[in-house]
């Protein structure tokens, strides 16, 4: 039974699991128990690393809005993801640690910062805990220990989870993940393809930066393992949701399924329960025709890029909104202007309702229409793009009691958490990087020019705009949105 107590609209979403849209029911009554899987901090997160982020963000506010009290884990990786997914190539984190020659500590530290400083620049909510891995590598020894008897086998590199031990290996993966010849041959001794990695030991005569000691000699945990203990020991199983992004849906979760289904007692996947979390929901990617979104290309996408090329990073979170979380999101400079046109529009009736004082949502016959459209949308499977349509209905509804209106606007924006009410337009337009005025020296130059315009002095007026579009500044006389000017 749903416990939905804010809105009348059974919340659904989409389970990859059992490849259905499915009505929430929260394993404990009134609760909502959601694990996010976090990033590798080895690098800057780039923009579609953040779409997950803004997905599970969104995941986190509409259980919230349904009334459920939300405990929403995300957790940090600094130890164990390898270069590929399938356990093959290096350990990411020591990897770079050793390319900029400094310790993975350190490395971890920076990007974990640089990742919440675009957490925060996105108004993605705080969790109620970031959960970093190698706090957890005691528990993981353990967790490991209690499945190995009947799960594992050790061989020259490390202990090996046998995937053949649980039922229905893999059902969640859409590719098909025992095609792994290149698998099997890079560890010698894996007895199936798509066995994995539970404690990788560190190679005799070799020091790693970050390794314990454990049962099956000194090393590192396996990447799986780390969200499989920190899911159980902060969430319990069976808990609510599990999210990541869709590369996930392929080998981390189905690996991380296996390890839960062991410590579970083996069930197979027809019960959901068994594999760690109800649901298991996956967000589309970010793409980029040229390339840029690769960390390896040397000026990759990156939340900090755009804000330099003068665009506000919640232009970019309007930009993931207007997609469906599972469909795939082309990136373009285009999209991204349009997002800002779209939330500068917003922002310009918010801010004359600024001074409205906030009532509660009270029944008002011209606001009907639009949050039912509003509860509707969102309750299909997170459904942003007719939403965000529902919240600008709101936002045109004309002759309205203004602090009715406010509310309502607040009650959306609660979901889509774009913080209409915290912005002016004076936020959104950023001076990029490369311009060579500053916008007191733009604001000087208007200001001169209306006193020209005043006295009727064409000739210095039109001066003064051509001399401001020669610095990169477009004037602009008229603008609907009320903008004086924009930098092109
Ligand atoms: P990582 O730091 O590589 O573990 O990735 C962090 C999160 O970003 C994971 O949930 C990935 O599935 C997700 N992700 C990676 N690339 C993209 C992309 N281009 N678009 C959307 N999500 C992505
Ligand atoms: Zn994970």
């Amino acid at each position: 039974m749903t416990d939905a107590t804010n809105t009348s609209t059974p919340l659904k979403l989409f389970n990859s699991l059992t490849r259905e849209i499915e009505p929430f029911q929260p394993v404990h009554r009134g609760e909502a128990r959601v694990y996010t899987c976090g990033p590798t901090v080895y690098n800057y997160p780039h923009i579609g690393n953040m779409r997950a982020y803004v997905f599970a963000d969104i995941l986190g506010r509409t259980l919230s809005h349904n009334g459920f009290d939300l405990t929403h884990i995300i957790n940090i990786t600094d130890v164990g993801h390898l270069t590929d997914d399938a356990d093959a190539g290096e350990d990411k984190m020591e990897k770079m640690a050793a390319e900029k020659a400094q310790s993975i500590w350190d490395i971890a530290q920076h990007y974990t910062q640089a990742y919440w400083a675009d957490v925060k620049a996105l108004n993605i909510r705080q969790p109620a805990k970031w959960s970093v891995a190698t706090d957890y590598i005691e528990e993981m020894i353990a967790f490991a220990n209690g499945i190995a008897d009947k799960h594992c086998y050790e061989c020259e590199t490390g202990l090996y989870f046998d995937v053949t031990t649980v039922e229905d290996y893999g059902r969640l993966a859409r590719a098909v993940t025992e095609d792994g010849e290149g698998r099997i041959d890079t560890v010698k001794g894996k007895r199936n393809a798509a066995d994995f990695a539970i404690w990788r030991k560190t190679p005799p005569g070799e020091k790693r930066q970050m390794e314990w000691d454990s049962p099956w000699g000194r090393g590192a945990p396996g990447w799986h393992l780390e969200c499989s203990v920190m899911g159980e020991k902060l969430l319990g199983f069976p808990f609510d949701i599990h999210t990541g992004g869709i590369d996930h849906r392929e080998i981390h979760h189905p690996n991380e399924i296996a390890q839960n289904q062991a410590f579970c007692g083996c069930g197979g996947l027809s019960d959901a329960r068994n594999s760690g979390a109800n649901i298991w929901m996956h967000n589309n990617f970010l793409v980029e025709r040229s390339g840029k979104m690769s960390k390896s290309s040397g000026e990759f996408l990156r939340l900090q890029l755009l804000i330099d090329k003068g665009y506000h990073p919640l232009a970019y979170r309007m930009m993931c909104l207007q997609a469906h979380y599972r469909s795939e999101l082309e990136f373009s400079w285009e999209g991204l202007e349009a997002a800002l046109t779209r939330l500068k529009r917003m922002v310009m009736v918010a801010e004359r309702l600024a001074d409205a004082p906030s009532q509660p949502v009270a029944e008002h016959p011209k606001f009907a229409g639009p949050l039912a459209k509003f509860e509707e949308a969102m309750s299909d499977d997170l459904g942003t793009p007719l939403a965000l349509t529902a919240l600008e209905d709101a936002l045109a509804t004309k002759k309205v009691d203004a602090g009715i209106k406010r509310a309502v606007v607040e009650h959306m924006d609660a979901v889509l958490g774009l913080g209409l009410f915290d912005l002016t337009r004076a936020d959104l337009r950023i001076r990029p990087k490369s311009a060579k005025i500053t916008e007191g020296e733009i604001e000087d130059a208007l200001a001169q020019r209306k006193a020209a315009r005043a006295e009727k002095d064409f000739a210095a007026s039109d001066a003064i705009r051509d001399d401001l579009a020669a610095k990169g500044v477009d004037v602009m006389d008229g603008d609907p949105l009320g903008w004086e000017w924009k930098l092109s």
